[in-house]
């Protein structure tokens, strides 16, 4: 299989759809979508995600690079690996999405929102996945979906990881670590997200990465992201992480800021970067009659935005906790 990324952002049909190397053999099983089986039996299961926004295109040509890494024999494969363009059709147009954003639509959440390429593709993907994850129960599962974010930060590089029912395993948020991220966000609550729905599902370990800004294809510096490709390949290798790394600071969430109709302001400036600081008491967002106020410690913003649709997220505010 060479050039997956081309073949996608073209929309054919590879010529062949399936394969081997001397590591493992691979499928095609449709637009975007990569399965990679090692001939040895590994213990492993890795899904790794990128383009599920069409805009983030950097994440997207370092899984290319990765793959055709792999294809030509230049990393050992230890894993199961099943590698996923998330949104093709947003991809080839460079837009974060065409309908409605994908995701915020597992975990069933598609049947929710009117049909269209969205909904089809996060019902194809909860099926891809769940096949691939259910078939060794075995199998330890990890979920890595790769994103950018849209605005700067004072983290140039962190993790979003989903509620999770069970404790995180430490080697994971270490190699976290060993990925560059800066920080770490633990949700307290389920949400739409493709790595929730891996974690809520099949017990993954899921993380969705936010790798710093992208730009449009052929214009990104993927030196900026090397770390994570370098941390990346000696993952797929099956060599876990390396603890020289700094350990990620970690916040969890505490409060959402929601818009709920069309008189909700936010009182943050347009540039307000990822992780400022809040002191308590703070009036951060008010909506008609509801006020939103920092609690009795610091807080930090993440992904404020005032300009979405009522009835959605507007932001998150975090406590750090460690
Ligand atoms: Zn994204």
């Amino acid at each position: 299989m060479k050039h997956f990324l081309a073949s996608t952002l073209s929309a054919t049909v590879p010529l062949a759809t399936r394969g081997e190397t001397p590591y493992f053999r691979w499928r095609w099983l449709g637009e975007g979508i990569l399965e990679l089986s090692p001939h040895q039996p590994v213990a492993r299961a890795l899904v790794l995600s990128a383009g599920i926004h069409g805009n983030e295109t950097a994440p997207v040509e370092m899984v290319d690079h990765l793959l055709t890494a792999l294809m030509a024999g230049e990393i050992p494969l230890r894993w199961r690996l099943l590698v996923i363009l998330g949104n093709p059709a947003a991809l080839r147009a460079g837009k974060r999405y065409l309908q409605a954003d994908l995701n915020r639509m597992f975990g069933g959440r598609w049947r929710q929102f009117p049909a269209s390429d969205e909904t089809a593709r996060a019902a194809l993907l909860e099926e891809t996945v769940s096949r691939f994850f259910q078939e060794d129960e075995r199998t330890q599962c990890w979920h890595l979906d790769l994103h950018t974010a849209i605005r700067g930060s004072h983290h140039l590089r962190f993790g979003v990881l989903p509620a999770r029912a069970t404790p995180w395993d430490e080697s994971f948020l270490q190699w976290l670590g060993a990925a560059g991220l800066e920080a770490l966000v633990f949700h307290q609550h389920p949400g739409g997200t493709f790595s929730h729905f891996s974690g809520e599902r099949f017990a993954a370990l899921a993380c969705t990465l936010e790798l710093g800004k992208a730009l449009p294809f052929g214009d990104n510096d993927l030196s900026l992201f090397a770390t994570t490709a370098r941390a990346l390949t000696h993952l797929l290798a099956g060599e876990l992480a390396d603890t020289r790394y700094a350990k990620p600071l970690r916040y969890q969430v505490v409060q959402q800021l929601t818009r709920h109709d069309s008189h909700f302001t936010l009182h943050m400036s347009a540039e307000t970067l990822n992780f400022t600081s809040f002191v308590p008491g703070t009036l951060l967002a008010e909506d008609g009659e509801r006020r939103w106020q920092v609690g009795d410690e610091t807080e930090y913003v993440l992904f404020p935005n005032p300009d979405v649709a009522p009835g959605l997220r507007a932001g998150l505010m975090l406590k750090r906790i460690l």
